[in-house]
């Protein structure tokens, strides 16, 4: 066995151009590295000859790396020396993470994790200007409408990145479109019991609270398909299902491509995710990040916190969204920046 230390081939993977993933992949083992004997006279081509259609080809400083197509993995490396020597490398098995090697998206996503739900680390500052995304056969998550509980967005000291639906303890949830469950996951204070699949679109959808998960990690599931039971695990107060959408670690508002109320798609299913307007919201994140609070003690007043925080009754009246007239409780966070 020949650990992938050992070799330069993280770069076979480079198949179109993509932000480098800050955390480390899965360890990739390669087992069984047949050498072929190269000739004197072989040239590139002699040595690929008979490999599979739609082979890629890099080179990389003195190493040539020859791939398949964007559905295989790479099973053939060609090692080129300084002194010209070729060595022609066959690898049979190559385990990415799980044993199945292929996953969905496989093109847009460097990882595939069954413990972080974003090990990506993407910022959308780094994302194509436009991306489109195939929303073709989607499937509501619940059988019956209910309402929505809790939007997406700021949540008093907070953002909350998804899209909060009523449900009951034990209701059938579904998957939104064709995928692979990625995670299944306990987050005691957060999601509670959680459902993370990435699907062949590009992207992946979480489902938290769930009072029972019914799918495994790296299982394929297909639209309409029940991954759990509806609940009130986490940190959640009354049963509801936590939905959200990302696409490659960064929030969507589900509610900007689902009707809640209707069950369905409240855009067209050829989809364009914009930098600008699907993510829009980030400029708000990256305030509150930055936010600054101030707890009420007795005889504050509006003003005086004002002064204090070298900022305008105006301003704060708009951060806190309260008026000028608005009575301050003893504790309250007033946010001053
Ligand atoms: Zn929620």
């Amino acid at each position: 066995m020949l650990w992938v230390a050992t070799l330069p081939i993280t770069c076979v993977w480079a198949r179109k151009p993509k932000p480098a993933p800050e955390p480390e992949p899965e360890p990739v083992v390669v087992e069984e590295v047949d050498t072929l004997e190269v000739e004197e006279n072989d040239d590139f081509e002699s040595l690929t000859e008979g490999l599979p259609a739609g082979v890629l080809s890099r080179l990389m400083g003195d190493t040539l790396f020859v791939s398949c197509g964007k559905d295989e993995l790479p099973r053939f490396l060609v090692v080129m020396t300084e002194d010209g020597e070729c060595q022609y490398r066959l690898m049979p098995d190559m385990l990415w993470g799980d044993t199945s090697n292929v996953h969905p998206a496989d093109s847009i996503y460097a990882v595939w994790m069954n413990t972080r739900v974003n090990p990506y680390q993407t910022p959308v500052d780094s994302l194509k200007d436009s991306i489109p995304v195939n929303l073709n056969g989607f499937v509501y998550p619940l059988k019956n409408l209910t309402y929505v509980t809790s939007k997406f967005g700021f949540r008093r000291y907070r953002f909350h990145y998804g899209t909060d639906v009523k449900v009951q303890v034990g209701d059938s949830l579904r998957a939104s479109w064709d995928g692979q469950v990625r995670i299944v996951g306990w987050d005691p204070r957060g999601y509670g019991y959680y459902v993370l699949i990435r699907h062949d679109n590009g992207l992946e959808t979480i489902y938290g609270h769930l009072s029972r998960p019914l799918v495994e990690e790296n299982e394929r599931i297909y639209a309409g398909e029940i991954l759990g039971l509806g609940g009130n695990t986490g940190r959640s107060t009354g049963s509801h299902l936590h939905y959200e959408i990302r696409y490659l670690g960064n929030a969507i508002n589900p509610e900007t491509i689902v009707d809640f109320e209707k069950g369905t798609l409240r855009v067209s299913e050829d989809y364009v995710i914009t930098k600008k307007g699907t993510f829009k919201h980030n400029e708000e994140v990256k305030q509150l990040k930055q936010a600054q609070y101030h707890k009420v003690r007795q005889g504050d007043t509006l003003s005086g916190i004002a002064k204090r925080y070298h900022t305008s009754v105006r301003t704060l009246c708009k951060l806190n969204k309260i008026k000028e007239t608005s009575i301050l409780r003893l504790g309250q966070k007033i946010r001053v920046r």
